[in-house]
């Protein structure tokens, strides 16, 4: 398969650059009439196209973007996207006034996903994952964070990563795994010490040692990990030499944010409830705020976080779409881009940050992905849109016909191409 890849015939193309990455305006760099030369699954020349012309082999493939938009690929940094079945009707029992607490104690939630999963072959899990992967592509993300989670006890913790890394072999999307640690299984309830005592002296090691994820994410709210027992994971898994990361202060002033400030977390996600103090240490310590706007949409009941003020206070932010079965059944970052736009106030251009560089720094990953600069990974969307401000307005809709990643063709004329 060719590593190379002459993109030309771009309307305008549109990146933030690593040498404004820490300018409060968000600025984003823009070239008209551009093309881009992709050699060795990485971008050599980038810019006008007469220029690029000028160094580009001969027998390099052509991609002709027919005057289209050129945007990096997205990257979605908080992702679930490995499970098994689905719950809708969770999501109409809660439209009907079902209370989620109800529908838990009933056996729902996240024990329902998790019963699916202890009963489905890791061939299962990945057969039926794949779609989603796909739809991914479909909606401009070339990298997607799949998270761990619905195994809750080891055994069925490990066939879920390992179905994680048996996607990325077969898949061409560029998946990054954490191992989250979700919520105590309803069968050790009696027991949380010694579970905590597992999953630091027994799941924390073998994760590290077999490489199963990058990092460790423990989701720190009322009903899940307190405080001090999130820090006691995170602790380890710092120790381990596992980056961290926390679902935190989705339900109210939880304490998570607070502690992915003092454990210099690589992200702190959720956040809808924060107050100016925690603004301020989320801000002082650059722990990027993953802003998960379809969470909110689909539950319905929760507030917007605060993002002028992050953005103000000098925060770094992303957007993700949360995909879950559970509470954000969607693979769409444009749609979180729109819902954010409306809902957090953010502009175009911080939008664009928050789902490409911004996002990659939110998995350590800004120095080969999010951007489109000589050096970086190949990962560019082409999109049917007259200019960057029209994504977002223009919303639902299936506006992209191209996904490259690393010179691989992935979806052509907004299908995907990768099979053929
Ligand atoms: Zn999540």
């Amino acid at each position: 398969m060719s590593q190379d890849l002459f993109i030309k015939n771009i309307r305008r193309l549109y990146t933030p650059l690593t040498a404004d990455a820490e300018d409060p305006a968000r600025p984003v760099h823009e070239v008209a009439n551009a093309a881009v030369l992709i050699l060795n699954g990485r971008i050599a020349e980038i810019g006008v196209e007469r220029d690029v012309c000028r160094n580009a082999p001969n027998d390099v493939p052509v991609l002709d973007a027919e005057q289209r938009v050129a945007l990096p690929g997205f990257v979605d940094c908080h992702a679930h996207p490995v499970f098994v079945g689905e719950r809708s009707h969770e999501f109409h029992r809660r439209n009907a006034g079902t209370t989620y607490q109800q529908i838990a104690a009933e056996g729902g939630g996240i024990t329902a996903s998790a019963q699916a999963l202890a009963e489905a072959s890791t061939e299962e899990m990945v057969r039926q994952s794949l779609p989603r992967l796909d739809r991914c592509l479909l909606c401009g993300t070339t990298t997607l964070e799949a998270k761990s989670g619905y195994g809750l006890v080891w055994e069925q913790e490990r066939k879920q990563l390992e179905a994680i890394g048996r996607l990325r072999q077969c898949h061409p999307i560029d998946l990054v795994p954490t191992f989250l640690v979700h919520s105590v299984p309803a069968s050790r309830e009696n027991e949380r010490e010694a579970f905590i005592e597992e999953v630091c002296g027994r799941m924390l090691p073998a994760v590290a040692e077999k490489h199963l994820a990058e990092a460790v994410d423990v989701f720190c709210e009322d009903g899940a990990f307190a405080v001090e027992e999130s820090r006691k994971i995170l602790m380890c898994a710092q120790e381990l030499g596992l980056e961290i990361k926390l679902h935190a202060n989705q339900f109210g002033h939880t304490g998570g944010a607070r502690l992915a400030a003092e454990l210099h977390a690589m992200s702190a996600d959720h956040l809808e409830h924060l107050s100016d103090e925690e603004i301020a240490a989320l801000a002082d310590t650059k722990v990027v705020c993953v802003l998960l706007p379809a969470c909110i949409v689909f539950l319905g009941n929760l507030p917007y976080p605060r993002a002028r003020k992050l953005i103000e206070q000098g925060a770094r932010v992303a957007v993700a779409t949360d995909m879950n079965p559970g509470s954000s059944m969607t693979e769409s970052l444009p749609l979180c881009q729109t819902i954010a736009a409306v809902h957090c106030r953010m502009n175009p251009a911080e939008l664009l940050w928050a789902v490409t560089y911004d996002a990659a720094r939110a998995l350590r990953h800004h120095h080969r992905i999010g951007s489109l600069e000589m050096g970086k990974e190949g990962n560019i969307t082409l999109w049917d849109i007259p200019h960057l401000e029209y994504l977002s307005y223009h919303f639902g809709a299936p506006l992209l016909t191209h996904a490259v990643v690393r010179a691989q063709v992935v979806v052509s004329q907004g299908r995907i191409g990768y099979g053929n």
